[in-house]
């Protein structure tokens, strides 16, 4: 909250989105556990539709950790509709262009215009922001709205049938309805599935997250320039592996090599740079040295485009995050149990719609339980929700995935193809996906354009 002090909306643009979600026709008793940017935003897409949620919390104070995060505007279009407007604006920065560059060089290989194409095709803006920033809007908001948060509330055990949760005290809290959003690590999701918990693929990269400040980077005119625009950046491709590792595309999990970027862009309204340094790494998470981060990180990205490094060496702390992707599941409801966000679809960050997803999981929650008209009918509400969710939030695990490939090509044809490609108009692609969710309009169609409601009520209608 204190920075609200000094920060100011970036840019503000107008959209087309009412506010407001379908009101239920049964109001429900909701236990909601998780209080992250998922299980937040859902809370407030319930209460609104008329439910009475109840958020149950593991850690004593509110929080987020780390850097900052891209709030696509598939999410921006719903966080408005939830009446977030006002509460995102005096955090958000809105990016004018997106720019790909050359690893070595920082020479542009390909360049989207967010502002004012996003708005205008999308309904909503492209907004970067500080993840703490993002949850300590949805945290406004839930105290405006009156949700009662339990803080220190960790939840040890559900039952699916009864739809209670235990807590480590012993409390036990029974509702009409049981949702978890509870992260990566979810206790729920092992009970839906039953007890094997095979959610994890291992790709093996890390990413290292930093900021940098930006009054720094001001005073030196080799890196300023960076700034004189809100623009997101992301250098890439630099890969050692021999072109021949695309054609094992669907068994490269094993096979990362020498593959890494970087994204950057201001957070803060223009007060910080942020930097996600992605990089191979599949040792495990507990042998790291978090006092040798920030050279390691140095040493990670040493020949790359010298006003990158020169960037780079202004980093004084960074924490390193491993990078997982969670498999498709075939089961995210069990009775009256249902998981959401991470606990249900964890993804590289490669497509930048983690949070995106969960927060299109909450309005199609709110949207299919506003149809039923009686609580037999809470069954089919949520297997319909989980037929939707599970087939986009795939979709985006997949493609999360693919842009690990595709963002990291060695030197060579099929490099210079994408690259080709990154010229939206350039068709023929040697790619059964779309070189790139920023350059290609049927994917950012896909991507940023999609209906959440719609395809509730479609799916509704024909079942
Ligand atoms: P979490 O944020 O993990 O929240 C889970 C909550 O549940 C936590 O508060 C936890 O304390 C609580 N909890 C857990 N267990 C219990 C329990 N037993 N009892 C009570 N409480 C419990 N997404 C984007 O959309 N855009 C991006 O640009 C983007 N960039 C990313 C960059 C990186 C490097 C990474 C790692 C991720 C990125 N993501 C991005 C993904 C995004 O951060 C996540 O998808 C999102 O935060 C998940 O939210 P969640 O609410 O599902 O889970």
């Amino acid at each position: 909250s204190n920075c609200l002090e000094f920060a100011k909306p970036f840019l503000a643009p107008e959209t087309k989105v009412s506010e407001g979600v379908e009101k239920a026709k049964v109001p429900l008793n909701i236990l909601l556990v998780g209080a992250g940017l998922g299980g937040l935003s859902t809370a407030i897409a319930l209460t609104q539709s008329g439910h009475t949620v109840t958020v149950f919390e593991q850690t004593p104070v509110l929080g987020e950790v780390g850097a900052g995060i891209q709030v696509p505007s598939n999410s921006t279009k719903i966080l408005f509709k939830l009446g977030l407007k006002p509460y995102l604006k005096p955090y958000v920065t809105e990016p004018e262009s997106i720019s790909f560059r050359r690893w070595q060089t920082g020479n542009v290989i390909g360049n989207t215009k967010l502002v004012p194409d996003f708005t205008n095709n999308f309904d909503a803006p492209y907004y970067v922001i500080h993840r703490a920033h993002f949850h300590s809007a949805l945290c406004q908001k839930v105290q405006d709205m009156g949700i009662e948060i339990k803080l220190g509330a960790r939840v040890e055990n559900y039952d699916p049938v009864a739809g209670s949760i235990t807590l480590a005290d012993g409390t036990t809290f029974t509702g009409d309805l049981v949702i978890a959003a509870d992260g990566i690590k979810s206790v729920a999701r092992k009970i839906v599935l039953g007890g094997e918990d095979m959610a994890f693929r291992k790709p093996g990269f890390a990413a290292y997250r930093a900021t940098v400040d930006v009054e720094r980077m001001r005073n030196d005119p080799e890196v300023s320039w960076l700034l004189e625009r809100p623009a997101l950046n992301i250098w890439y491709d630099k890969d050692k592996i021999h072109i021949l590792r695309l054609h094992l595309i669907m068994d490269f999990y094993d096979r990362i090599g020498d593959a890494r970027h970087v994204m950057t862009y201001t957070i803060g309204a223009g007060k910080a740079f942020n930097m996600v340094l992605s990089h191979p790494d599949a040792t495990d998470p507990s042998t790291w040295d978090p006092t040798k981060a920030v050279d390691d990180m140095k040493a990670e990205f040493d020949g790359w485009d010298p006003v990158l490094t020169k960037i780079i060496g202004m980093v004084e702390k960074t924490l390193k995050w491993p990078l997982i992707s969670g498999s498709v599941l075939d089961k995210w409801v069990s009775d009256k149990l249902v998981i959401l966000g991470d606990a249900a679809h964890a993804m590289l960050p490669y497509m930048s719609q983690g949070a995106a997803m969960a927060v299109e999981d909450g309005l199609a929650l709110s949207r299919a339980l506003s149809k039923i008209q009686n609580t037999e009918q809470l069954g089919k509400c949520l297997s319909i929700f989980e037929q939707v969710r599970m087939q986009r939030a795939g979709q985006m695990q997949e493609a999360s995935l693919l842009n690990s490939q595709l963002w990291h090509f060695a030197d060579g044809p099929l490099q210079e193809a994408r690259d080709a490609a990154m010229v939206p108009e350039v068709k023929g692609l040697p790619f059964s996906h779309s070189p790139n969710q920023w350059s290609d309009p049927a994917t950012q169609m896909w991507c940023y354009g999609y209906d959440t409601e719609g395809a509730i009520d479609e799916a509704w209608e024909s079942s």
